[in-house]
């Protein structure tokens, strides 16, 4: 049986590794397209939230592609509609006439090694394995993408910074072994820090909050913070994997959370929409001179947290932007909010940070 998932940009490199090291036979999703949307979008309930329909779309790809089955993971915990994502994704799927399934791994450790165990055969010590190479190239993922957002909007050769980390996914994507990886680790971080920068620049700072298969994947929001920086502004986002998996593993955080947003929402609105008001409050402490949230269009945590975070820009005076994404949002649309966007963060840092 030939398998494949939904595409998620950069962390698609670290779950195929999760998986070919799991001798899983896989058919590896293409990054998504314009026309991968629109093709999900047709066969996807039309009112369910959008990553679903890229989802979908990835799924029509790699089955032109000899895909067989699809794994995804759907998380049991949440309270929002990912919960439902494989039903309803085997059923839109079996609707248009595809005779493929969707097997889902439920968000908790005990099941999702069962059910890795049953599809693969893998031993708990090759599991441990795949799966610890697999967070390796997870973390380096994420402090290159970090790093990124730091130089770009100060290089010196502009486009270099987005031209490395194109270099550096594809060796971490290609490297199939954990010792060759760390030389491999030691080569991309000792060259990124060689690339040229005007680290006397200061720069004002942007929060990227939101829904976080939104956030992490340039494919579908554009490459907003390459975006960004070409407008000259810093990008910080705290929203990633290893964010998500911290809270999972240690359950108090979301408490913590919670304490401190208690004044703008008392009770859990499902996905990150309490961290999303926990993310602003932050950033607008630490004198950012923007937030923008990005939600997919659908999204019922994010468009519940949405009027709070209004009234967080309306009381701390921080230039707040909140983006909506679907399948019918152009690229040049966005580019002008983006523009119009980062005279409002310009003319903030003016005020008050020069
Ligand atoms: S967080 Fe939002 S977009 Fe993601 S599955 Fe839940 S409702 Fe849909």
């Amino acid at each position: 049986m030939k398998y494949t998932f939904a595409y998620w940009g950069n962390y698609t490199i670290a779950i195929k590794t999760l998986l070919e090291k799991l001798g899983i036979d896989l058919i590896p999703p293409e990054k998504t397209s314009s026309k991968a949307i629109e093709e999900g979008s047709k066969i996807a309930p039309e009112l369910y939230c959008f990553p679903l329909k890229v989802n979908i779309g990835n799924y029509l790809v790699a089955i032109k592609n000899g895909a067989e089955k699809v794994l995804m993971v759907e998380n049991v915990g949440g309270s929002c509609r990912q919960r439902y994502y494989g039903i309803v994704q085997n059923k839109a799927l079996k609707d248009a006439g595809y005779n493929i399934d969707v097997i889902v791994l439920k968000t908790s450790p005990k099941e999702i090694y069962s059910k890795i165990k049953e599809i693969s055969g893998a031993s708990l010590l090759q599991i441990w394995g795949a799966g610890r190479f697999a967070f390796k190239k997870l973390r380096l993922i994420e402090k290159l993408e970090k790093i990124a957002n730091y130089l770009r909007p100060r290089e010196k050769e502009r486009g270099e910074t987005s031209k490395f980390l194109r270099w550096a996914l594809d060796k971490i994507d290609k490297v199939k072994d954990e010792k060759e990886f760390t030389k491999i680790k030691k080569e991309i971080l000792g060259k990124i820090s060689k690339i040229k920068i005007d680290r006397s620049k200061k720069l004002p700072r942007v929060g990227l909050i939101g829904e976080i298969y939104t956030v992490c994947d340039e494919s579908i929001n554009f490459g907003i913070e390459e975006k960004l920086a070409r407008e000259g502004i810093e990008v910080h986002r705290e929203m990633n994997l290893t964010y998500h998996l911290k809270k999972g593993i240690f359950p108090w955080k979301d408490w913590q959370i919670q304490k401190k947003i208690m004044p703008y929402l008392e009770s859990t609105v499902g996905g990150h929409g309490r961290d999303a008001i926990y993310e602003m409050l932050h950033f607008a402490k630490e004198g950012f001179n923007g937030v923008i949230q990005l939600l997919p269009f659908g999204c019922m945590p994010e468009t519940t947290v949405r009027p709070i975070l209004e009234k967080i820009h309306q009381k701390t005076g921080v230039p707040f932007l909140s983006l909506s994404l679907d399948e019918q949002v152009a690229e040049v649309g966005l580019q002008t909010r983006i523009e119009a966007f980062a005279e409002v963060v310009n003319n903030h840092f003016i005020k008050y940070n020069k």
